[in-house]
């Protein structure tokens, strides 16, 4: 039954669901476009007090796949003002500069980290949430946010801002967690990315294509990189077995790094086997046809 005081779809306005995972979590799904809200008073899910929680080594072999990806995009454009919301410690963007890109980058410095010091008398930081900051108009020919958008306030003006400062021929490239992958369904609320406590929305392709479509963005493409977080599925079956791990989340447990090389080979074969059980969602859209 629709809760009568429930919330409106922010991608397309259709008036959400409740969607009782467990008994304690209870997540906000739109009935049409896929999309999910979830509210900390409804679903805690364990979630830890810091909203890092990833580890040096995996987040390193990740920083790699995902720049591989985003540099096969851009091969052969020559030097590029590329713009990351989130930098946090900057080593995405630091490989876009060693590459002879030109590097902007904002951050909130809500994770608290350094940032590498090529990146910080090379590349031009802000720190304010990408929202408030002051940057050129109709200046950068790629702006990306990896695993940003499903945090912040208001993802619309985001979006907007985002049409409004990429390049004719520019375009936006997203990564995010993915509402219908079946990892949800399967580890529910254990699945992972319910650890982070600012993890408030879950993007469908779906919501993906309604929100970026709304911001004028075009050519709106969502794929689902089986690559993205690859020890999710084996971090989110430890959880349920983890005990208390509040403060710094399962990947925080000594013994976590362990498992999760041992039974890496099986998680990748899980995906291959079913590509919808990887996390993530991707997202590119152009500002012009
Ligand atoms: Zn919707």
């Amino acid at each position: 039954m629709t809760d009568p005081i429930a919330e409106t779809c922010e991608a397309c306005g259709t008036q959400m669901e409740d969607w009782n995972l467990t008994s304690c979590c209870t997540l906000s799904l739109c009935p049409v476009c896929g999309h999910i809200k979830r509210d900390m008073e409804r679903c805690n899910a364990g979630a830890r007090e810091h909203a890092w929680g990833g580890s040096g080594f995996f987040d390193d072999i990740r920083t790699n796949l995902t720049y591989n990806r985003i540099n096969g995009l851009i091969k052969g454009k020559g030097s590029l003002k590329i713009l990351e919301i989130g930098f946090g410690a900057g080593k995405l963007l630091t490989k876009f500069l060693k590459t002879g890109n030109q590097v902007f980058g904002v951050d909130a410095e809500m994770l608290e980290i350094n940032v590498t010091e090529n990146l910080q008398e090379q590349g031009y930081l802000v720190y304010n949430t990408f929202e408030d900051a002051d940057l050129p108009e109709s200046e950068f020919d790629l702006i990306y946010g990896i695993h940003v958008i499903e945090h912040v306030v208001n993802p619309a003006i985001v979006f907007e801002k985002c049409f409004r400062l990429l390049k004719d021929d520019g375009f936006a490239y997203f990564l995010t967690p993915n509402s219908q992958s079946k990892g949800l369904s399967i580890f529910k609320e254990n699945w992972w990315n319910l650890e982070d406590p600012t993890h408030i929305r879950f993007f469908s392709a779906g919501s993906a294509k309604a929100m970026l479509g709304n911001a004028g963005l075009v050519k709106v493409q969502t794929g689902i990189p089986v690559w993205d977080s690859m020890t999710l599925e084996i971090n989110s079956f430890l959880r349920g077995f983890a005990g208390d791990s509040r403060e710094h989340g399962i990947m925080g447990k000594s013994f976590t790094k362990v498992v999760d090389a041992l039974g890496l080979p099986i998680a990748i074969l899980a995906r291959i086997i079913n590509r919808q059980l990887s996390p993530t969602l991707e997202i590119i859209a152009s500002k012009n046809r």
